[in-house]
């Protein structure tokens, strides 16, 4: 006889594993798939919380080794490299048994194994001894995620030709890194082995960087990872790399037609991600899929079976580690009649480069787009006194807010901490707030924060310190 469950989530990444413990928490027996042997999904292993701690290293690296201008005399610097990784891994480590951990503090059971379907209601689950067991459940979520996609004909190696995954443990700074595409990871990545002392050249087919983002954020990131010795070929595509006994040649033509080589150690290709169905027995069970293979689900996460749901990067919506996770509650409390929801309006995405980049709710371009009249203020770090008190003072605060209401419509930061100064707004947002709310709030100085209440202030052109 299979165990059986009132709910099974299929995938334990940040959406998967925030969903049965809610359904736990509901009161639903639940139990939790994942293959990787290791919870915590893409965002816990390979994803934000690595790249987030070897940003942050390479930071205090870079940091430190410019410190003396400010009168801070140390000795020479070196890099450990070896060392830096150990410490991404045991920040990695400590994470992932901590989830282990809320799923058992939780009662919450968990399967280590690949996950597909026998039926509507009965899961098999194969771990990497090919055993199998199964286990039935009245509701099945998918949260089975996303992986890298590369370009056609090119094959990651992990070595020479990287992914994400590869690129969070070169063993040995390369001197050359050529990066393919300039969104998130691209940038976020490249910051890192820039610091580290590569040269890195970000290859980019548009026209801007971290395309979808407000214009005059886009260009001000450029300018300003420009400055920091980050170089970018625009309007080139690449057409391959062909790899060398040691490095590659990465092949590129431009928007005249010119064509461009780009010798290098490495290639990090971050063209985008794609949603991971794979080994689901999908076809089994007749789950239907959109256009770009991701899971089709209704406003309440429900697929076209009425037992079975997805959420977070297997489904459409930004791949964010925060959206997959209220989706994961939303699910939760429908599956039990409640009302979960979630406010596609103010998920706020953050490249967490220096300086941190934020956007929540809609941009300029959008905005011009949808005929809405707006606002627009504006406050510059250089004007904040707790920036210019530490030298960290490039970048600035946009607010839009509605012409006619003055309701803040989104807002845009490039600065010191903007990924911390975000949720203001958020919350902000989600309250329906106007732009002179955020003014009249007291903020305390001297603090980044006050930028943002500059900005709003500056909505209606009273701004006192610019
Ligand atoms: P995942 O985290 O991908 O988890 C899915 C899990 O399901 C995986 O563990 C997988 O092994 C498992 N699985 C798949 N198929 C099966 C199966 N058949 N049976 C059992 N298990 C299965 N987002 C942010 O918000 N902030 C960031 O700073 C950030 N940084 C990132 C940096 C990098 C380098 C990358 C690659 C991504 C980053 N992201 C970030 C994106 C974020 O990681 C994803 O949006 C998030 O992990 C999606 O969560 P998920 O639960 O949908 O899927
Ligand atoms: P992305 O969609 O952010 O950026 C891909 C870039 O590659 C785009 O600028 C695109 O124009 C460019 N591109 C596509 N094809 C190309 C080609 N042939 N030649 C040159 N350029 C090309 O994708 P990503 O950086 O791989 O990241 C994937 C996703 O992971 C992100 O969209 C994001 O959802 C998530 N992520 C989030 C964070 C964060 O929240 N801080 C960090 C890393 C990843």
């Amino acid at each position: 006889m299979s165990e059986k469950f009132k709910a099974v989530v299929i995938g334990g990444g940040p959406g998967g594993y925030v969903c049965a413990i809610r359904l736990a928490q509901l009161g639903l027996k639940t139990a939790c798939i994942d293959s990787r042997g290791s919870l915590g999904g893409t965002c816990l292993n390979v994803g934000c919380i690595p790249s987030k701690s070897l940003l942050n290293l390479s930071e205090e690296f870079h940091k430190v080794k410019n410190l003396s201008s400010k009168g801070i005399e140390v000795g020479e610097v070196k890099l450990n490299l070896n060392k830096m990784m150990k410490n991404k891994d045991k920040a990695v480590m400590i994470l992932t048994k901590g989830v282990e951990f809320l799923l058992k503090k939780n009662k919450v059971s968990y399967f280590k194994g690949v996950g597909s379907f026998k039926t509507k209601n009965e899961i098999s689950i194969k771990n990497k001894e090919k055993k199998e067991i199964i286990i039935s459940a009245d509701k099945v979520i998918i949260a089975t995620g996303s992986v890298p996609v590369s370009l056609p004909g090119i094959e990651f190696d992990e070595k020479i030709i990287l992914s994400s995954t590869g690129a969070l443990k070169i063993e040995q700074v390369p001197k050359k890194m050529v990066v393919v595409g300039g969104g998130y990871i691209g940038l976020e990545m490249g910051s890192v082995w820039s610091r580290l002392g590569a040269e890195v050249h970000v290859v980019e087919f548009l026209e801007n960087i971290t395309p979808g983002m407000d214009l005059e954020i886009s260009q001000e990131f450029m300018k300003i990872l420009k400055k920091q010795g980050i170089k970018f070929h625009m309007g080139h595509k690449v057409q391959t790399i062909q790899k060398k006994t040691s490095g590659a040649i990465v092949k590129t033509i431009d928007k005249e037609g010119k064509k461009n080589d780009f010798d290098c150690d490495v290639v990090l290709v971050s063209v985008g991600r794609k949603p991971n169905t794979n080994g689901l027995n999908l076809e089994n069970v007749g789950v239907e899929l959109d256009e770009k293979k991701r899971i089709k689900t209704d406003k309440n996460f429900k697929t076209n079976q009425d037992n079975i749901y997805a959420i977070g990067d297997v489904i459409i919506g930004p791949m964010l580690a925060h959206k997959a996770e209220d989706e994961g509650i939303a699910v939760a409390e429908n599956i039990v009649g409640q009302s979960g929801h979630v406010n596609y309006n103010t998920i706020p995405g953050v490249v967490y480069t220096n300086p941190e980049v934020a956007s929540i709710g809609k941009t300029e371009e959008q905005l011009k787009e949808m005929e809405i009249d707006y606002k627009k203020g504006k406050f510059s770090f250089m004007a904040n006194s707790r920036a210019k008190a530490i030298d960290d003072a490039d970048g600035f605060v946009k607010i839009l807010a509605d012409a006619k209401t003055d309701k803040v419509l989104g807002a845009h930061l490039i600065g010191p901490h903007a990924g911390e100064l975000i949720a203001e707004i958020g919350i902000a947002m989600e309250f329906g707030a106007s732009s002179e709310d955020i003014a009249r709030t007291c903020h305390a100085h001297p603090t980044f924060s006050e930028a943002v209440k500059e900005a709003a202030l500056s909505v209606d052109k009273r701004a006192i310190h610019s």
